[in-house]
């Protein structure tokens, strides 16, 4: 029988692991976690400890781990039809999907076009937006807009489109050249505003960036509401509404990122609704099978698909598609995943838990070393800062993030933290207890680490 050492063992020496410097594991005492099961909000490694899924396994799960009506439908999917292309055939679960999809979103969204995760969904919106201006006959408008410290996927399409530097800056020789307006990053506001008493003076940049720039640019794509990579920033939904307004006048399309958003984190389905404002495109992952299976859909309206829609030899056709395109297995698995959604009234819980995290996060505001705290709907962060005063940061070399993430797994929780941020992202089926014990075992470690406070383990 393998151990589970020789496992790590091998796992080292043949899996490259993603956004990780493997060094860091050389001699030391923390190495990948192997994990062998999860059911609802736990996973449970080989040695039989227990973690909550703080972060839903990078932003995905929502339902819990292993969920029998899933598994069920899965297993059912593959043994009718695993896989077929989607150009030419097609089968039910594509179709049942795309019509609920739209049916959500509501009117004017009548199309969804099929991909693979988050970063292929931002390449389709990107493509079948600059596609459209072109066949409008304005190709000029081949500019995209986007904020600083925004993340749109790994691909160098959405790289282009991103703006974290650790993501981009060694790539910026490779991406296409994109137009940059400040994030509203409340916490440090760009225009030295209040938090909490602010009429979006940021928003002031785009609005003289699509004065002068209207001819070139073909879109501006956003993360609704919180820019998540960036460490859960969260922003006013006024600032969409101002941004649908200056896209009609302007003549540029909206280009909504909701792959990490949408399906329930920010209280609602899509966090558009918060601003009461529909995009022209619209980009929904991660959520979507309940963290199952990768696929994706960007989802649009007639007013963009008519400009594609014309005899063959127009040359027209948007000449796009991946392999998986509308995978059976995965579609079924997101129709159920939908359909788990609307009877077990799944948003509409939410509101008691919500309520419930908006009062946890309140503990972590006294803290020495804590700057700020966020939240919205399922969503809560903590950004850890070296002088509270100043709001000086860490320095990202002494990895507080994650000597708290260290801490808090040995408490029996995951919170992947993004640099010295620890969020909370957990699947939408966490109860209000579960959300108690998932702060107090944050907030014990960041008591820990930042405060060097010796807390015996919280019981596991
Ligand atoms: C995660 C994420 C992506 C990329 O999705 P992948 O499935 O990782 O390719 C794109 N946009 C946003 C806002 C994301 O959070």
């Amino acid at each position: 029988m393998t151990t589970k050492e020789e496992w790590i063992e091998k796992d080292l020496k043949y899996v490259w692991h993603p956004d990780t410097q493997m060094k860091q594991y050389e001699g030391a005492d923390f190495k990948p976690v192997l994990i062998e099961k999860g059911k609802g909000i736990y996973l449970y490694d080989s040695d039989g400890n227990s973690y909550i899924d703080g972060v839903s396994s990078w932003w995905v799960n929502t339902l819990g781990h292993s969920v029998d009506r899933l598994n069920k439908t899965l297993l059912k999917q593959a043994e009718s039809i695993e896989h077929v292309l989607l150009a030419d055939f097609t089968h039910k679960p594509a179709i049942e999907l795309a019509e609920r999809l739209t049916k959500l979103a509501g009117e004017p969204f009548s199309k969804v076009f099929y991909s693979d995760d988050g970063s292929t969904a931002v390449e389709v919106a990107l493509k079948m937006a600059y596609q459209y201006w072109y066949q409008k006959g304005k190709p000029e408008k081949k500019y995209f807009v986007s904020m600083t410290d925004s993340y749109h996927g790994d691909t160098l399409g959405s790289v282009s489109v991103g703006g974290i530097d650790i993501y981009k800056k060694i790539f910026n020789p490779l991406v296409f050249e994109t137009l940059k307006v400040c994030a509203p990053y409340c916490y440090r506001c760009p225009m030295g505003c209040e938090q909490g008493k602010c009429t979006i003076d940021c928003f002031s940049e785009v609005e003289e960036l699509f004065e002068k720039r209207h001819n070139e640019i073909a879109g501006m794509i956003v993360e609704p509401l919180v820019q998540g990579a960036a460490g859960m920033r969260v922003y006013p939904a006024d600032y969409l509404k101002k941004l649908r307004y200056l896209c009609d006048k302007y003549d540029i399309l909206l280009i909504d990122d909701e792959v990490a958003m949408a399906f329930g984190r920010t209280g609602k389905y899509f966090a558009f609704e918060h601003a009461g404002i529909k995009p022209d495109i619209f980009c929904v992952a991660k959520g979507i099978t309940a963290g199952y299976v990768p696929l994706a859909a960007t989802v649009t309206t007639d007013k963009i698909y008519n400009a594609f829609y014309d005899d063959f030899s127009e040359l027209k056709t948007f000449y796009h598609g991946h392999s998986f395109t509308g995978n059976p297995v995965a579609s079924a698995i997101a129709v159920e995943t939908l359909k788990i959604m609307e009877e077990e009234n799944i948003i509409e819980n939410l509101k008691p838990k919500i309520q419930k995290l908006k009062e946890c996060l309140e503990k972590f505001k006294p803290l020495n070393h804590v700057g700020d705290v966020r939240h919205i709907g399922m969503i809560g962060a903590v950004e850890m800062v070296k002088d509270k005063s100043t709001k000086e940061p860490y320095p990202f070399t002494d990895r507080i993030g994650h000597l708290v993430f260290k801490s808090a797994l040995q408490k029996g929780a995951l919170l992947r933290p993004i640099g010295n941020v620890i969020y909370f992202l957990p699947p939408l089926v966490i109860t209000e207890e579960e959300i108690e014990k998932l702060t107090d075992i944050a907030y014990f470690a960041i008591k820990e680490v930042t405060e060097d406070f010796s807390y015996s383990q919280l019981p596991r």
